[in-house]
């Protein structure tokens, strides 16, 4: 390594350490290893600790083993027409160990030949392998890793905590952890402490080449910890930071034009509605009209549980702007959903001067081109769609409200390019997936909140209730008998291979041939064209239809009241999440309904969401209930999860840190608005060139 500057080795790209060159460096590219700073950040999956021998005297199943002795006996043999074995005995302080490495394949070069100069009799090492019980009822040591009690290398890797990391082809364990290990003995106590030292501290971090140290090659369990507590604070410090500013950018924009309450379109729309506004929509339309009169633009998640009305609360403020001569959007996350928006609004509207259109991908070309014409003349005043209204050519004169519905669908990432592409358009964000809180913080640091905790009257909860399928198409059909329908839902089994597609046209045909047969079912599933899915969900809410075989392409937003039954299949394959929006489809009137969960609950977790489910209907506990059971990264998928360059902290186990963070990053950003102090400097480096240059989150100039 040529002597740079410790910042300076920092940025080097991790090709020219030695021992990599151009094809390592490739494989470690896929591992999102390019500089030597990323490499640093490569933090190990696991740890092992091998600072002892294990001691054979004890039972060893199934354990991680580590000896260390000398080798008494070799002997290699071919075990069967495709393997072939190398086996030595070791005695130990403990006893005496049989170890094994096997050769699979009939492979011409010979893979032994490293043991048969390394492992020879009289030799003393270590061993690290698994023990597996032995042929002859003894124990046995399928070898992993070995090292020469000579080799000055061993000291990395054993009699000591060792780091676990995830691999990648042509990246062997024993390579990544020599590498890191030599970067941080050379470097470690020069790397640059870029956080203000007064947090350090503050919260009793340890400094940042410390902190790298300690994760990799920690003395102790306890000194891994302190490492991850100060890499999971800095993580989230600097994601508070980039949330901050960009809050602050754009209450510091302005829209430059305003809205008035004028009342010509609301006021006929709530005469004709046909209920009254429950208190708290009327809470929500107050503080979203608050924002939308403020100068600078709205972002603001409007969070309520599945039936809580969000429609119209959303479409009050669509008005709002429509009364004041300027055109919204409404998007949806699929086709099925839209369409019904769309139709919802027209009754809602009905006779009201309020032209609606909408736009999918599912458009031809000529309608396409004639939609986003009148869009573009000013003749449309409400475009209803899918993400087809985020392409390049949808152009509206005077778009100045955009509402998103169903937002745990759309990653953090979308939403900032979405704020890019237009910096005046106020943002409402609709989810009836409630964010526990500290994942609020994390995940939409950039946005105001508005709840709807109040269901609006009229509505029958859906009992949900553990069930073999016998006795849910049982109940089914009695209801469907009196005149009711119901959902039959399938999980999506593989997605990319379209199995899902397979299982539920499989089971529509079983079930029209066997327990349904004589009753009218249809099957929409996601790979169906868009035209034959609105048409059968059109069919369906017309009573058409009495069952409807359906995969999770149901799941958000469709809305038949006549709907009572929902028997969902293989319950134990969806997310907590997916099955509270599942059953939010029915108990949508006074008809009392029911939700049958069908599944074999093949894990404790899967139990526990089951359990939780029948248990309890309020969406709030069963996010904060999914995020214990799942961890943060799957709550919200792991792409967002990614997109929040998370490595070490843990939205849920931190919890406590991430408060702290965004204590500090709001009292580093009062004192120092655009981090020019020399104190704030690493940090503002670090900052722009993790949110800034890859994201385009914020900017400090
Ligand atoms: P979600 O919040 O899940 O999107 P919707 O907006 O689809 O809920 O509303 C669910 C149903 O409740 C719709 O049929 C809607 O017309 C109806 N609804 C909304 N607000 C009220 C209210 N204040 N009183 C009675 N029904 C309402
Ligand atoms: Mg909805």
């Amino acid at each position: 390594m040529e002597q740079l500057p410790a910042t300076d080795i920092l940025k080097q790209s991790v090709q020219y350490l030695k021992g990599v060159g151009p094809r390592r460096a490739v494989a470690l590219e896929r591992l999102g290893v390019k500089r030597v700073s990323d490499l640093l950040h490569h933090f190990p999956r696991d740890w092992q600790d091998r600072r002892q021998p294990t001691d054979l005297t004890r039972p060893l199943v199934d354990t991680l083993i580590v000896a260390r002795g000398r080798v008494t006996r070799v002997e290699h043999f071919q075990a069967g027409p495709r393997m072939a074995i190398y086996k030595a005995t070791v005695a130990t302080a403990t006893g005496k160990l049989p170890v094994l490495w096997f050769k699979h394949g009939s492979r011409r070069y010979d893979v032994f030949e490293a043991l048969k100069r390394d492992v020879v009799r009289g030799c003393d090492l270590w061993v690290v392998g698994r023990s597996e019980p032995g042929l002859l009822g003894a124990h046995e040591v399928h070898a992993e890793e070995y090292y020469l009690e000579d080799d000055p290398r061993a000291a990395i890797h054993v009699g000591r905590i060792v780091p676990v990391y995830s691999l990648t082809e042509g990246i062997t364990q024993r390579f990544l952890r020599e590498l890191i290990h030599t970067v941080l003995a050379d470097r470690a106590a020069q790397l640059p402490e870029y956080l203000p030292g007064r947090f350090l501290e503050e919260r009793r971090l340890l400094a940042y080449g410390q902190a790298l140290r300690a994760v990799h090659f920690p003395a102790a369990f306890p000194e891994r910890d302190a490492a991850r507590s100060r890499l999971a604070y800095e993580e989230f410090l600097l994601l508070e930071l980039a949330w901050f500013l960009k809050r602050r950018q754009t209450k510091e924009l302005s829209k430059g034009f305003g809205y008035e309450i004028r009342k010509t379109l609301l006021t006929p729309f709530r005469g004709q509605l046909g209920f009254e506004l429950t208190r708290a929509q009327i809470r929500v339309i107050n503080e979203i009209f608050d924002d939308l009169r403020r100068p600078s633009p709205m972002t603001r998640l409007l969070q309520g549980d599945v039936g809580s009305g969000k429609t119209v609360v959303a479409l009050s403020a669509l008005l709002l702007a429509v009364e004041n001569g300027f055109q919204g959007a409404f998007m949806a996350p699929t086709e099925i959903l839209a369409d019904q928006h769309l139709a919802t609004m027209k009754g809602f509207l009905r006779d009201l001067p309020v032209r609606l259109a909408m736009l999918t991908s599912r458009l031809k070309a000529k309608e396409r081109e004639q939609t986003l014409a009148a869009v573009r003349r000013g003749e449309v005043d409400i475009l209803v769609g899918t993400h087809a209204l985020l392409e390049e050519d949808v152009r509206f004169p005077r778009l100045r409200l955009a509402v998103i519905d169903e937002q745990h669908r759309f990653g953090v990432r979308q939403r900032a390019t979405l704020r890019q592409k237009s910096s005046i358009l106020d943002l409402l964000i609709m989810t009836a997936t409630p964010i526990p809180r500290t994942l609020a913080l994390a995940l939409y640091g950039d946005l105001d909140v508005s709840t709807l905790d109040e269901m609006p009257p009229g509505k029958t909860t859906a009992r949900t209730v553990r069930a073999g399928e016998e006795e849910a198409l049982d109940f089914l059909k009695k209801e469907v008998a009196v005149g009711h329908q119901a959902y039959i839902v399938y999980p999506i089994i593989d997605e990319s291979s379209r199995l899902d597609l397979l299982s539920a046209k499989q089971e529509f045909e079983r079930l029209r041939a066997g327990p349904l047969a004589g009753l009218n079912v249809a099957l929409i599933h996601g790979a169906m064209p868009g035209k034959q899915k609105t048409r059968v969900m059109r069919e369906f809410a017309a009573g058409a239809w009495q069952v409807l075989v359906a995969t999770p392409v149901i799941e958000v937003g469709i809305d038949v009241h006549n709907a009572t039954v929902m028997v969902i299949q293989n319950a134990d394959r969806f997310g907590m999440a997916s099955l509270h929006q599942l059953r939010g489809r029915i108990g949508r009137s006074r008809l009392e309904s029911i939700c049958f969960l069908v599944a074999e609950a093949r894990t404790p977790q899967a139990q526990k969401r089951l359990e939780t489910l029948v248990a309890s209907s309020d969406g709030f506990r069963i996010g904060e209930e999914d995020l214990k059971l799942r961890g943060p990264g799957e709550f919200i998928g792991t792409a967002q999860h990614g997109e929040l360059a998370l490595k070490v902290a843990d939205i849920f186990r931190d919890a406590a840190l991430l408060s702290a963070a965004r204590q500090d990053a709001q009292w580093a950003l009062a004192e120092d608005p655009r981090l020019l102090s020399r104190e704030n400097a690493g940090l503002r480096e670090r900052l722009l060139s993790l949110y800034q240059k890859e994201w385009g989150w914020v900017d400090l100039a």
